[in-house]
């Protein structure tokens, strides 16, 4: 039986339905990325401009999606149109070096200063399949310490899960929970890992927040047992802070990917560290370098994109006023939620906006961060949003002109004070909706 807010996603999106109709036809699952699956049919959109989309039916909507993270100035910012339009006039692919790859890497070194070198790829996928591999050309081990829900693409070094991966790339992984400080210093003690990998701020961005000791406790762990520690950055770098999290925690990793921001909302990654560990990739002469082609690998219309964006992230106070906005919208989701009586709670992380919604957890203490010792019981462990609750919502909000990802949101420099009143105002409305429909 469609629900009242089922009808509702159904009356504003005929353009959308007709169009998913023949996505289907043409595309696995009718989408074309796994995250974009949604039921009845996804909304298919038209262009977007700063914080807002607009779908093929005319519906706007304040987008919390941002390129999957990538848009930490919003959709089409104009001094990034204007520098890839720069380039597109004077060559998409010159088949050589340019110079914009230089100012590219440049402005990554500015922000990162573990970025002793660096090397570009197309995606974060690649750049977490040449970090592992560089970690294995160095260490002469194989095996990768992967901490349980953390993503880093979907390449078979570092993939968990789904058909089709090679069963001999699987066992190479071995997964702890990612507080177990002490089975990871059992593990790294045997002196088999090439690499330990994580998102330095937990998985997904944070969703389950990661205590900073992990981190810390890891970089000692894996010095001492020769281990290649490999930050992913690829969504915290340039967004956790200017430089990542590890300028945030003090820590110098020996590998950082990157990505999304980085490469200013194009196509694009890198793979940025230890000197010793990169120019594995650089002829020796000894035939047993790390290969590394790529057609698109430091594509210039990324490398001007990458470098505008990197140079107005050390330049100006965008991280900072994307992450107050997100301060501003959690502690807006939370007095909501107390208001309507609704168990869940928000938290934040610079950025980075989490909600959890129809399960008992304290609220965040000082309004959006967590202080671990609130949460008790196993610290690896929150709550998720059921999939009978998250779905309406998601529909829900889009009814009201809001798409999150997931439950959360990655905030943009371009959400201003308007757009967040009217996703406050959004989510109130949605929540009356799920009570209405006896969801929540
Ligand atoms: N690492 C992390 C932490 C990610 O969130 C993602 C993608 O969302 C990736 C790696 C893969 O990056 P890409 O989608 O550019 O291949």
């Amino acid at each position: 039986m469609p629900t009242a807010i089922d009808e509702r996603f159904i009356e504003l999106h005929p353009g959308s339905a007709e169009r998913a109709d023949r996505a289907r036809s043409v595309f696995p699952g009718g989408v074309t990325h796994d995250v974009r699956l949604f039921e009845p049919f996804g909304v298919v959109y038209d262009r977007a401009s700063g914080p807002h989309k607009w779908d093929v039916d005319g519906n706007r909507v304040i987008d919390y999606v941002m390129g999957h993270g990538a848009l930490l100035f919003g959709h089409s910012h104009p001094d990034l149109v204007a520098a890839v339009q720069r380039q597109i006039e004077r060559g998409t692919h010159a088949s050589g070096s340019t110079e914009l790859e230089l100012e590219w890497a440049a402005a990554i070194q500015r922000l990162l200063p573990s970025a002793e070198k660096v090397r570009f790829t197309s995606s974060g996928t690649e750049a977490t399949m040449m970090a592992v591999r560089v970690a294995r050309a160095a260490t002469g081990r194989e095996q990768v310490l992967r901490l349980n829900g953390h993503f880093h693409g979907w390449n078979d070094s570092v993939m968990q899960g789904g058909a089709g991966l090679s069963q001999a790339m699987q066992s190479m992984m071995t997964f702890v929970d990612q507080t177990d400080t002490a089975a990871m210093a059992r593990e790294l003690a045997g002196g088999r890992y090439a690499a330990a990998i994580l998102e330095p701020t937990g998985p997904h961005w944070g969703a389950i927040p990661l205590p900073a000791e992990v981190p810390t406790e890891l970089r000692r762990l894996t010095a001492e047992h020769g281990t290649v520690l490999i930050f992913d950055e690829v969504v915290t770098g340039f967004r956790a802070s200017r430089g990542g999290v590890q300028e945030r925690l003090g820590i110098r990793p020996d590998l950082t990917t990157l990505a999304k921001i980085a490469a200013g909302g194009l196509p694009g990654g890198a793979l940025a560290g230890r000197r010793d560990l990169l120019d594995q990739i650089a002829p020796n002469g000894a035939g047993d370098r790390v290969l590394h082609p790529g057609t698109f690998n430091a594509n210039p219309l990324s490398a001007a994109a990458g470098a505008a964006a990197l140079t107005a992230v050390g330049e100006t106070d965008a991280v900072e006023y994307a992450a107050a906005q997100a301060r501003r919208l959690t502690q807006g989701f939370n007095d909501i939620l107390i208001r309507a009586e609704i168990p869940g709670a928000a938290f934040a992380d610079a950025s980075m906006v989490h909600l959890v919604l129809g399960s008992e957890l304290p609220r965040p203490d000082d309004g959006f961060t967590w202080d671990w010792d609130q949460l008790g019981g196993p610290r690896s462990k929150l709550p998720d949003t059921p999939a009978a609750i998250m779905w309406p919502f998601r529909r829900a909000m889009l009814n009201h002109g809001v798409d999150l990802m997931g439950t959360g949101a990655l905030v943009s420099c371009v959400h201003g004070d308007a757009e967040i009143s009217a996703t406050l105002d959004a989510f109130e409305a949605a929540l009356a909706d799920l009570r209405r429909g006896e969801i929540l």
